[in-house]
């Protein structure tokens, strides 16, 4: 399979290169091999991207939503075809198994597609009677809308993020996250051939600094970032000296409640979708597990057995489950958070180490007895490192799972369900899960409150974030002037 892309970016319908920019290497996090590099763009780069971009909007915006949305369903259904190829490249992009990737990755990528294509059609204004006169409104595009990608889901990112842009007659301009740059490639390359128009989705590769030159740029009318809160916060800043608009999906520190009527089976499958998938880099990941007291030994005792059967190996392997991490860097963040569990007191029952093999790979890793206070409770680690903090009352576990500035994810596991409707009620969260964890629909809105982010992304919801209305007041009669 090539690997190496054709060129660096996607830009007016065609691959692009120009070496004079930044090398980027990449590496396949299973082997810590380079197995291709890119070149970051330059501003000649960014000027193209953008003008194409500008270009491409008015003719994609003057074509009808039944039109734009056949073209969207079609890409669906490409990559629906070409899951297992897309699905090897996300792989060796993130290191992720292909267990994994054939299931989640180019797969939701295409719902994403195949759900706003299905509406693009339907994104009609209303009619306001007001007696003799009427308003009637417009949903108009935004125009050209950044997409900033992190390196966990890169198909989907650049698909999720497109998607509506797309169906509402907005042109994109992506750039993945310097990490895993193959995938938006890809995905740029299949949106043309089921017939997008050239210059509506372009991808141009780079790290932070060409992210802000996006994100300033005046001919820009938003952006949309998937990211750190850090970084989240210089581009909502940016964003904001220009009045743009904004979808920020940022980090999280999510809880997950798991009371002591709960089934077991259940509420360990549910601790390790939120904790161990993609090697725990999962933004809505709930790794605050707070378990209640009475089950709080044979939660632990059966999640420790489970974890044995974990299949950690050759991503490309289809019996492998649990995959590296994706950079040295990260694995070296998070290996510093497993010493400062370990450091402050928190008990290791499961991993707390680097597995001895080449590749960025760490133990899926718990630890128990863990209080509020310590670093692995607060601070988002981005790894499979899962803390397990004890409860008595339904009350105390709410206040302390609010107690954070994040508010992405929250889940409850309990067999009372007026209890589970009653506590994810009082949870500040944007994404919520009774009995099951992680699940992510295009159909359901997601996104988070406080420092995790603003507006949503998937659902209907995304539509309002990706278009603008315009209200027409229409005077049947004479206009009455004072003077
Ligand atoms: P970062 O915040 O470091 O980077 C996100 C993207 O922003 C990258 O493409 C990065 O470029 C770019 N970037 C960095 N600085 C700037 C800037 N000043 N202006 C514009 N763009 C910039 O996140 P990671 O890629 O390290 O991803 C991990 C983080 O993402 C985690 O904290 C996680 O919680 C969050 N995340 C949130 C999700 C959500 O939906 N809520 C989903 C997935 C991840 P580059 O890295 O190439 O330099």
């Amino acid at each position: 399979m090539q690997l190496q892309p054709t060129a660096s970016h996607f830009i007016d319908g065609e691959y692009v290169e120009d070496p004079s920019g930044a090398p980027i290497d990449i590496v396949y996090p299973a082997t810590g091999e380079v197995i291709g590099q890119v070149f970051a763009a330059t501003p000649t780069i960014i000027e193209r991207a953008l003008d194409s971009a500008k270009a491409g909007q008015k003719v994609w915006a003057a074509m009808s939503g039944r039109e734009r949305g056949r073209i969207l369903t079609r890409a669906a259904a490409m990559i629906m075809e070409r899951n297992h190829e897309l699905s090897v490249l996300e792989t060796y992009d993130t290191g992720k198994p292909y267990q994994e990737t054939s299931a989640v990755d180019a797969t939701s990528g295409a719902d994403a597609l195949e759900f706003f294509g299905g509406l693009a059609a339907s994104l009609t204004g209303e009619h306001i009677p007001l007696g003799e006169d009427w308003v009637y409104t417009v949903r108009e595009p935004l125009g050209v809308c950044v997409g900033i990608g992190a390196w966990n889901y890169p198909t989907q990112i650049a698909c999720w993020k497109g998607a509506p842009a797309l169906a509402c007659g907005n042109a994109m301009v992506f750039k993945p996250s310097e990490t895993t740059p193959m995938c938006a490639l890809k995905v740029a390359e299949i949106l043309l051939e089921a017939g997008l128009p050239k210059g509506v989705y372009n991808v141009v590769q780079g790290m932070g600094e060409v992210g802000a030159a996006l994100v300033n740029d005046p001919r820009v009318d938003k952006v949309s970032l998937t990211g750190s809160v850090p970084t989240g916060k210089k581009v909502y800043a940016a964003a904001a000296s220009h009045m743009k608009h904004v979808t920020m999906e940022l980090g999280g520190k999510s809880p997950l409640i798991i009371f002591d009527d709960a089934d077991v089976e259940n509420a360990v499958g549910g601790a390790i979708l939120g904790n161990f998938y993609s090697s725990g880099q999962v933004c809505s990941n709930g790794t605050r597990v707070f378990v209640q007291k009475g089950i709080k030994e044979k939660f632990i005792a059966r999640l420790a057995e489970r974890l044995g059967d974990a299949v950690i190996g050759d991503p490309l392997d289809e019996a492998t489950s649990f995959g590296p991490m994706v950079s040295e860097r990260q694995m070296n963040i998070v290996l510093g958070y497993m010493a400062k569990g370990k450091d402050e007191g928190a008990r290791l029952v499961y991993g707390g180490e680097r597995l001895e093999r080449d590749g960025f790979y760490l133990a899926p890793t718990v630890f128990a007895d863990v209080t509020d206070d310590m670093t692995i409770a607060r601070e988002e680690i981005f790894g499979p490192v899962m803390s397990v903090l004890d409860f008595d009352t339904e009350e105390e576990v709410i206040a302390r799972a609010n107690a954070t500035e994040f508010g992405l994810s929250a889940g409850v596991f309990t067999s009372d369900l007026s209890r589970g409707h009653r506590v994810i009620g009082k949870l500040e969260a944007g994404s919520c899960f009774i009995n099951s964890y992680n699940d992510a629909p295009v159909e359901a809105p997601f996104g988070g409150v406080k420092m995790s982010g603003v507006g949503r992304e998937n659902s209907k919801e995304a539509i309002n974030h990706y278009s603008q209305v315009k209200s027409v007041y229409v005077r049947m009669g004479d206009v009455e002037a004072p003077f």
